[in-house]
């Protein structure tokens, strides 16, 4: 077989472990979050070229994790106490943020009860048991009142709302089935999808509180929160597949004058699957996991862009097939 029918056309840049793959911008209708690449282009903050430069050169800025380094939210502003020698995986709003995933795909309680601090405390306790570092942030504009400043958390209302409207719904499918492939399985997403409208019903109970969480991180363990600086400048949503590897979200800034990326290591949603439901027989569960947390994920996005931002992935090398 010739093997240049094995390389996608999309492909963008590749190394000895991974390939790029142009998914284009996220969406062509207009998502309601407001972070816009198209705005940002527009007023000058940065050039289509520049977004299609810094795109190419993605994999020089990934590096390997250490499983010891606090996890880190997807959000691309500047955090001051990153070591850069020493990141941890980045998926939205840290640790809590896997206490929704679970709630919507997993847990066997009653939908009309429980509460998301409740839901994250628990979440929090499953990685001490693991061995997993937390994590979580702030925003230098943070109250510590009402909002946090992790736009994951604080708008986490918005990612359910968002999650089970209508109009939205075929869109995150599209792009949960670019992140999936074949493993999108229609039955795990509707039977999310009804949980989701359930507890986004009673929203304002569910999250009451919420804000909370990250005091508790805090007092569970020490430097587990940063506080992020600067405003949002994120261009590209870099989906990354190959295990054990993070985006350098600072050094990735620096050498774009300011520019960011949202960068979601989805290798650690699998991991965490099998880190919270390891059993054989929870095959089932580990499977309706992943599907809420990439639900969530992309919803997150919804509620934080306006879909202008270029989408890639970032994949292992092996997994190219005709
Ligand atoms: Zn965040």
């Amino acid at each position: 077989m010739n093997s240049q029918k094995l390389i996608p056309k999309s492909l963008i840049g590749q190394n000895t472990q991974s390939i790029l793959i142009d998914c284009g911008i996220l969406s062509a209708s207009a998502w309601p979050g407001p972070v816009s690449a198209k705005k940002m282009a527009e007023t000058g903050l940065t050039t289509p070229l520049a977004i299609s430069k810094a795109v190419k050169n993605l994999n020089d800025f990934y590096v390997t994790v250490n499983p010891q380094a606090r996890m880190r939210c997807i959000d691309g502003r500047h955090d001051p106490e990153l070591d850069e020698a020493n990141l941890g995986p980045q998926v939205p709003g840290g640790a809590p943020g896997a206490a929704l995933a679970y709630r919507l795909g997993v847990d066997k309680d009653d939908l009309t009860r429980g509460t998301f601090l409740a839901d994250a405390e628990a979440m929090i306790n499953s990685f001490g048991r693991y061995g997993l570092a937390i994590g979580g942030h702030r925003d230098e504009n943070s109250t510590d009142k009402e909002a946090v400043g992790c736009g994951a958390i604080d708008a986490m209302d918005v990612v359910l709302a968002r999650m089970t409207d209508p109009a939205l719904v075929d869109d995150q499918k599209r792009v949960i089935k670019v992140l999936l492939g074949k493993d999108f399985d229609r039955d795990i997403f509707l039977r999310n999808m009804g949980a989701a409208v359930v507890v986004n019903g009673r929203a304002s109970d569910y999250f009451r509180d919420r804000e909370k969480i990250i005091d508790i991180l805090e007092k569970t363990s020490k430097k587990s929160v940063s506080t992020l600086q600067g405003s949002h400048e994120e261009c590209i949503v870099i989906v990354n597949f190959v295990p054990q590897t993070t985006f350098a979200s600072n050094r990735f800034s620096e050498e774009h004058n300011g520019m960011q990326a949202f960068g979601y290591d989805i290798w650690r949603s699998f991991e965490m699957a099998k880190k919270l439901l390891p059993r054989q027989d929870d095959a089932q569960d580990r499977k309706r996991f992943v599907m809420a947390r990439v639900m969530t994920t992309v919803a997150t996005l919804m509620a934080l862009t306006d879909g202008s931002q270029r989408f890639v992935l970032r994949m292992p090398r092996q997994q190219i097939k005709p």
